[in-house]
């Protein structure tokens, strides 16, 4: 059982190092937009103008303990100028 182990831990490691190789051989990744590939993120709704937004453009904010996210830097003024945080 230990040997099934061993040679299993073994086979994983070569794979890894197998894709490593064959990753540093090709070029960089860039994310694929649009031409058929598929954008894997999820769509969030602005809380200041009802806007929706990839997650990774979102601009974040700390708001009462949460953190939301805002689909532009001027939105994000917009809903602090509107929600001011509490003075401490
Ligand atoms: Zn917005």
């Amino acid at each position: 059982m230990l040997r099934l182990i061993a040679i299993l831990l073994l086979a994983y490691a070569a794979y890894r190092l197998a894709r490593r190789w064959v990753r540093g051989r090709s070029a960089p990744r860039q994310v694929r937009r649009g031409a058929g590939g598929r954008i894997d993120d999820v769509m969030l709704k602005d809380p200041q103008c009802g806007a929706y937004f990839a997650r990774r453009d979102g601009v974040p904010l700390k708001h009462e303990g949460g953190e939301l996210l805002f689909c532009s830097p001027e939105c994000r003024a917009r809903f602090l100028a509107a929600n001011p945080p509490p003075e401490p």
